[in-house]
């Protein structure tokens, strides 16, 4: 079997740090007491992380950050609610799709992806619409790597009574999140982003009101949050066999996450991006303003030279025999690529992106302008 350690710079999965990877060696029975106590580990770091102790519970979900978002949808919203969504970029439009899967009669306002969401068009649609049940939005929307105002938006809701379900999948861990100061319902992520664990399991981080709060009867088993809450908090146990070495790597990034901090790890997001875009400045732009950029991934846009798919293929698969993996689709509304900044990013991937870029471009352009980058520039800000 031939192996091939490929250089992630994308918005998840990313790359892990050795320690991280190195737990996924030890096999261990998913109902073994020690792995239970694992499994309670996560579930309290998790709360801590967003000072949830007396609000919330955490209740992790095998899968994919989807199945979590789902698990989440199905769970707190019934076929009888009027859910909002609000949407700048794929994962909102995923929202909205799934609830209509789900037979859910959902009504959307959309704003563009490389803007965040307007807290006063919000209001007003509120206003407008006082039969409205739950408010869904995404909190850094992954597809232009837009922050949304995530306190503001909750607090609208709240006032009105209204339920508040959050995809916050690659904020969490990057972005400072708090029960204490954000009065959400609901929110969600998933290993694999800014905690810098293995693809494999999500977090449904749910207040213990809506938890303990009746709910409708679900026509799902593994969706099911309220039951799988409850098992954990009698039994400790998994109702179903969980990714057993995916957790162990996960709680050793918790405790990596915990160690590092939120507001640090994002600062150090943001030193990647920002040297990402010195590094590549001279071939393609940033499409957000430096104040909207999250620290998370770098939408860019090359125009007159990246303009559709066909034409990113080319990019993404020069970048390949560099061994570095960006994220593989254009958003075609924006023309725009991703690169994402999270995990264990070496300053010396940059430096490779920065050759790749200018072989591609040059060539593209058919000119040959030397690169004015060096890697002395980045080793000597110490990334
Ligand atoms: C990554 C991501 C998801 C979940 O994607 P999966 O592929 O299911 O892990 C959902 N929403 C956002 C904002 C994301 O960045």
């Amino acid at each position: 079997m031939s192996v091939q350690h490929y250089f992630l710079m994308t918005p998840g999965p990313l790359a892990l740090r050795d320690e991280v990877k190195a737990q996924m060696q030890y096999d261990m029975g998913s109902r073994d007491q020690r792995f239970k106590n694992i499994t309670a580990s996560i579930r309290e770091r998790i709360i801590d992380l967003i000072e949830g102790n007396d609000t919330h519970s955490a209740i992790p979900i095998q899968g994919s950050g989807t199945y979590g978002m789902e698990a989440a949808l199905a769970s707190f919203i019934s076929q009888s609610d009027r859910p909002l969504v609000c949407i700048n970029g794929i994962y909102g439009e995923r929202i909205l799709r799934i609830l209509k899967l789900r037979g859910v009669q959902a009504v959307s306002i959309n704003s563009p992806a490389d803007q965040p969401l307007s807290v006063s068009d919000i209001a007003s649609y509120l206003d407008q619409n006082p039969s409205l049940t739950h408010l869904c939005f995404v909190h850094c929307e992954t597809t232009a790597g837009v922050i949304n105002p995530l306190d503001a938006i909750v607090e609208l809701a709240r006032r009105r009574g209204i339920r508040t379900i959050i995809d916050a999948m690659s904020s969490f861990g990057s972005v400072d999140v708090s029960a204490r100061r954000t009065c959400f319902d609901v929110l969600v992520t998933s290993s694999n982003k800014c905690i810098e664990g293995p693809p494999g399991v999500a977090f449904v981080i749910a207040s213990l009101d809506i938890l303990r709060s009746k709910g409708h009867s679900i026509n799902s088993f593994v969706l099911d949050v309220r039951d799988q809450w409850r098992n954990f908090e009698q039994t400790g146990e998994w109702r179903s066999t969980p990714p057993t070495h995916v957790i162990q790597a996960c709680a050793k990034a918790l405790e990596m996450l915990t160690a590092e901090g939120v507001i640090r790890r994002g600062e150090r997001y943001g030193l990647v991006r920002d040297e990402i875009v010195r590094a590549v400045g001279q071939y393609a732009s940033p499409l957000l303003s430096a104040q909207a950029r999250s620290p998370v991934c770098l939408a860019l846009t090359a125009e007159g030279i990246i303009n559709t798919q066909n034409d990113f293929d080319a990019l993404y698969a020069h970048l390949i025999t560099y061994n570095l993996c960006i994220y593989s689709k254009l958003h075609p509304q924006t023309r725009s690529f991703r690169i994402g900044c999270i995990g264990s990013i070496k300053p010396a991937w940059i430096f490779l992106l920065t050759m790749a870029f200018r072989d591609f471009f040059d060539k593209a352009r058919g000119g040959k302008k030397p690169s004015t980058y060096f890697e002395s520039e980045f080793t000597q800000r110490g990334l």
